[in-house]
């Protein structure tokens, strides 16, 4: 493949200066008629040092904002392989739905009967999240899954308290996301990691080992962060509550299983669903986004306050609910959030939900397949909607993951997930999703395979770069010690 048939590698990259440095006195953004009445004296108290806008013509103006859009890369512009975040393509028409300005613009203090329909999408939202995760109490203002996570094990201590119990351990596997053990030890709970076994998922026999009646629960997400499903979850889940403890879902992953599999039925007590994942927010840029937690009936009355509620044909918010754990969010929590994902619920239907979750599965069984022979399966075993390879094969030429995600950036693309999970030597984590096409895919595939045939003939191209981007090697440490904030 040549660079030139490879998307946005051409590589015009367009510098833009400030638009203070940019303008220059007496341009003008329009012309108008010269006016036919005196001037007035503009009034003296108003005249101060205020700001010195920039002149600037129409045409500074676009272009200025134009480049910088062309700064961004995003799922707008190409493929974005980010494992264990579900970058995918959020249709159009939910971020339409969402600025409906009847609900965008509801004050959130209006009274009940003055926002009957913003009440209704709430209840019904919390209805369709019961449906697809088998857990029928649902609360909809957690922020964030993290967020989630927390109200999540606020419950387990609700619980455990009113059965007159207080447990101090919380079980978590390696692979675990690492907001699990903080919101786990946010609550008091010390986390006690669990090693996975040899092909990648929890094992029986290590849970039997460790659960005891200290132990307020486990923490498990599935499919897990390598992208593999948890098959032994139902017998982990009867070993936990054997010993009175409870199970707790991290549904980061839902996208790989909507409609597939009932985390009831898997022995799953509470679970957070991320909107902003798998049910159509854009995600990036540090939010806003959606946490919603479903719950068993058992465990229904320590949900947060309040919920939406139905009685007859009119809708409220039900505050009388005297164990829950209060409130974690004001108002109605991130409400344009929920929008878009009752929006996106709606206009997919059950069925292409499902379907949804089956593309994203062989879209990334496919690339599994097509990828092992040029890069090492970090566990050669079917995936579900991402898939894990290792470094062990660019080491041999002293290429790092880095590197090789790098080197992506000049063939335009956005790198996958590197070095995480931290369980497989410089993980190279892909999620393709649902919404990209076996085109754009085989596309991605034969890049991969150009740039590790690189590696071995021309393996300076792959520690230069990028070279084609707008900046080339960042000192991330420095960024994140020193964040310079002010542009
Ligand atoms: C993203 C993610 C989380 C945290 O969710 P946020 O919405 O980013 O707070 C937790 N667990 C897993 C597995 C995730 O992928």
């Amino acid at each position: 493949m040549s660079m030139t048939n490879i998307p946005g590698a051409s590589g015009i990259i367009q510098n833009e200066p400030l638009l203070w440095e940019k303008g220059k006195k007496g341009r003008r953004g329009m012309s108008i008629p010269a006016s036919d009445v005196p001037a007035a004296e503009f009034p003296q108290d108003l005249q101060g040092e205020g700001p010195a806008f920039p002149d600037l013509s129409e045409v500074d103006v676009v272009r200025h904002y134009t480049r910088l859009s062309q700064w961004n890369f995003g799922v707008d512009t190409g493929m974005y392989p980010l494992g264990s975040c579900t970058m995918k393509y959020n249709p159009k028409i939910n971020e339409k739905v969402a600025s409906t300005p009847e609900l965008a613009a509801a004050h959130p203090m209006l009274a009940d009967e003055q926002v009957q329909g913003t009440l209704r999408i709430m209840y019904e939202l919390q209805e369709y999240l019961a449906a697809i995760t088998g857990l029928p109490g649902v609360t909809v203002q957690p922020a964030a899954g993290a967020h989630g996570e927390l109200t999540g094990m606020l419950i387990f201590a609700a619980c455990h308290k009113s059965r007159g119990s207080r447990r101090t351990k919380i079980l978590i596997p390696d692979t675990a996301h690492g907001t699990n053990p903080a919101s786990a030890a946010l609550c008091g709970y010390k986390p006690v990691p669990i090693k996975s076994g040899p092909n990648g998922i929890m094992d029986v026999q290590s849970i039997m080992a460790v659960m005891d009646e200290e132990t307020a629960g486990i923490m498990i997400t599935n499919p897990n962060t390598l992208g593999l499903f948890e098959t032994n979850i139902r017998e982990i889940a009867e070993i936990v509550h054997g010993k009175g403890g409870l199970v707790y879902g991290d549904g980061a992953n839902m996208n790989a299983v909507m409609g597939i599999v009932n985390a009831r039925k898997c022995g799953v007590d509470v679970m957070h669903l991320n909107l902003h994942k798998t049910f159509s927010t854009p995600h990036g840029g540090g939010g806003p986004g959606a946490g919603p937690v479903c719950v068993t009936e058992e465990l229904a009355r320590f949900l947060p306050t309040p919920l939406a509620v139905k009685d007859g044909d009119t809708y409220r918010l039900e505050y009388n609910r005297p164990e829950s754990i209060g409130r974690v969010h004001a108002f109605h929590g991130n409400y344009s959030v929920l929008l878009r994902a009752y929006s996106y619920i709606r206009t997919m239907g059950a069925g292409n939900l499902k379907k949804a979750s089956m593309l994203a599965v062989l879209n990334a069984a496919y690339i599994k397949e097509k990828l092992k022979g040029t890069l090492p399966l970090a566990y050669d075993r079917p995936c579900m909607h991402e898939c894990v390879f290792s470094d062990a094969l660019l080491q041999e030429d002293k290429i790092t993951t880095l590197d090789f995600a790098k080197r992506l950036i000049d063939c335009g693309y956005h790198p996958p997930t590197i070095y995480f999970p931290l369980v497989v030597h410089g993980a190279i984590m892909i999620e393709p999703t649902e919404t990209e096409c076996k085109d754009d895919i085989d596309q991605f595939i034969e890049v991969v395979k150009m740039v590790v045939r690189e590696a071995k003939e021309n393996p300076e191209l792959l520690r230069q770069a990028p070279m084609r981007a707008k900046m080339r090697r960042l000192d991330e440490t420095l960024a994140a010690r020193h964040p310079c904030l002010r542009g």
